[in-house]
């Protein structure tokens, strides 16, 4: 590996929180590049074609959960080339802390296939209510915009991907 690159991952541990967010519309994402930092505006709709950064050409990659709203929800769902998976999640619930990082997980290893969308059930209360939220962690699996599978509890990453046959 070139030292460039190494020094370009390194520098990037810094921006790792908000390396990807849903822009207000909800239709396109906003990722920082890992090559330079400059945050480019992907369609959900252009994911799976492998986007590179405007700027220096580096692959662009989503390998974290992205934060979903009320507002923006419709919009991910509609767009969303690829299939999403919501998780219904509270910041008091433990459970809910415990599948965090096997989420992580899955988003790294499903780049490219899933986006994977994290839905505060206490700020958002409209679409939690809409789809009868009652429990959390609960994680609903959209294909093409419509609920395909729902999955309840704390899970591990391989068992959440073999569940839902990813
Ligand atoms: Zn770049």
């Amino acid at each position: 590996m070139p030292p460039s690159v190494r020094r370009a991952r390194g520098r990037d541990k810094g921006v790792k929180m908000n390396a990807t967010r849903l822009d207000a519309t909800g239709r396109s994402l906003e990722i920082s590049c890992r090559g330079c930092g400059s945050v480019n505006r992907v369609p959900l709709g252009r994911l799976q074609q492998k986007p590179v950064c405007g700027r220096c050409h580096q692959r662009l990659v989503v390998d974290h959960p992205v934060e979903v709203t009320d507002q923006t929800f419709d919009a991910l769902l509609r767009e969303s080339a690829v299939p999403v998976l919501v998780d219904f999640w509270a910041p008091w619930c433990g459970p809910c802390r415990m599948i965090a990082p096997e989420l992580e997980k899955l988003a790294s290893e499903q780049q490219g296939r899933l986006v994977i969308a994290k839905l505060n059930s206490d700020e958002n209360p409209r679409t939690s209510e809409r789809y009868g939220i009652r429990a959390i962690p609960t994680m609903v699996l959209f294909r093409g915009g419509q609920e395909a599978q729902r999955l309840q509890g704390a899970m591990r990453a391989p068992q959440i991907a073999a569940t839902l046959g990813l």
